[in-house]
């Protein structure tokens, strides 16, 4: 599995309140310019988005070194 350490925090889901709320603990960690409590909420917002919405961070087409066009 690829992803462990992304520097990219999970996005919450618009219309879900457990997102909301999820999101509003990394708000307030980041507000208190916490940066380990910002990391520690990202895990179960990353958790709850994949299992509740089945989807993770990584929606964007990836681009990589080996990634070939013609
Ligand atoms: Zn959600």
């Amino acid at each position: 599995m690829v992803g462990i350490g992304t520097p990219r925090p999970p996005v919450p889901e618009p219309d879900c309140a457990e997102c909301e709320d999820l999101a509003s603990r990394r708000e307030s960690a980041r507000a208190a310019h916490d940066r380990s409590a910002e990391t520690d909420a990202d895990v179960p917002l990353r958790g709850h988005r994949r299992r509740e919405h089945g989807n993770d961070e990584c929606r964007a087409p990836r681009k990589g070194p080996g990634t070939r066009e013609r």
